[in-house]
């Protein structure tokens, strides 16, 4: 495993959305990312998003979630992925400024210089950049300062400022964002992630700009601002407007969809109470991913401490509300216990 000392905690699970190797690439780049999120949910996100960092860095901690010598799904850019090690940074604040935290900028400037050292990569603003200058339309990372960060890194090795200029941000590149050996397409702007292909279904799960999703094709939905396609995830068998993406090149027609017909898996009001809602949960421990609502019934997966999955409604059974979703294995209804009705136990945070 190659990874740095100043990596406090490893081995997070990132769902297998990353690449084993690097297709005989070397490591020449840093990818400076933040989370858009004031909430410490990486690496929990990348278990339901097709997205990956090599490092989180907080103001207290630097998370190693994939190993060195692997490609992460970081910078919506394939050929980027496989020259550059991801760094990701927890927000401080939230929009419109989504700043960095000092003490996140100093662990962060520490790891950028022990990368640099070990990989012979020149500590400077042609080798450290920003998300937003890989050729892909994102706001990436926000309000963090990278020149401070790069020159705190070069004063820790010992070097004087970095004084040539900015890297210019290049223009969206106009080539297809479809990978050519597969149906990946990357994220140009944040989108949902739909039960159905409408915006009237439920959001089954949100993905920022830069996430490569593995698609089947797309079907004819509802039409959104002159285009009807949407496309199906390979995994999820949910649905994104192609809007979100660098555009449709080369997947299959799956066909119309019938949004009169009733949906599959939609939440029941009736018999079993499930109420509808929309919404993340997060876990404060391991929980047990179960078939229904009861603290008897088969328990089929565990749902990791910290991790965060959308549910699109809850059930009260059992003095216990179970929050509910279409597990992304099983593509079967799930229940995990959130709270006792009394709130006298908590095992999980909805918001
Ligand atoms: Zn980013």
């Amino acid at each position: 495993m190659a990874g740095s000392k100043f990596a406090t905690e490893y081995n997070f699970n990132v769902g297998g959305h990353m690449a084993a190797g690097r297709q005989g690439h070397k490591v020449d780049r840093i990818v400076i990312h933040h989370n858009a999120n004031t909430n410490d949910v990486v690496p929990g996100v990348w278990q339901s998003r097709a997205s990956s960092a090599h490092y989180q860095v907080t103001p207290t901690a630097v998370r190693q979630c994939v190993d060195e010598n692997n490609t992460a799904w970081h910078a919506g850019n394939w050929a980027m992925n496989l020259r550059s090690i991801g760094i990701e940074h927890l927000n401080s604040t939230g929009a419109p400024s989504w700043q960095v935290a000092p003490e996140t900028i100093e662990r962060s400037a520490h790891l950028v210089a022990d990368i640099c050292q070990r990989y012979g990569i020149p500590c400077d603003r042609g080798h450290i950049i920003k998300h937003s200058e890989v050729p892909r339309s994102t706001a990436c990372p926000g309000g963090l300062d990278i020149d401070k960060l790069v020159n705190r890194a070069r004063e820790l090795m010992g070097q004087p400022a970095d004084t040539s200029a900015p890297v210019p941000t290049p223009a969206p590149a106009p080539a297809p964002a479809q990978k050519s050996d597969g149906g990946y397409l990357s994220f140009d702007y944040r989108g949902n992630v739909r039960n159905e292909p409408t915006t009237k279904s439920g959001v089954f799960a949100t993905y920022d700009a830069g996430a490569w999703v593995k698609f089947d094709g797309y079907v004819h939905g509802e039409s959104v601002n002159g285009s009807d396609k949407w496309l199906r995830s390979s995994r999820s068998k949910k649905y994104v407007h192609e809007s979100v993406t660098g555009g449709v090149y080369g997947l299959p027609d799956l066909g119309t969809v019938n949004l009169s017909a009733p949906a599959s898996n939609t939440p029941q009001t009736g018999s079993n109470g499930l109420v509808a809602q929309n919404g993340t949960y997060k876990a404060y421990f391991n929980m047990k991913i179960r078939t229904a609502p009861s603290l008897s019934a088969q328990s089929i997966d565990t749902f990791d401490k910290g991790a965060s999955h959308s549910y699109d409604g809850y059930v009260d059974n059992e003095g216990i509300r179970w929050i509910s979703f279409i597990g992304d294995t099983t593509n079967k209804r799930v229940y995990v216990a959130r709270r006792k009705l009394d709130n006298s136990e908590i095992w999980g945070e909805c918001y």
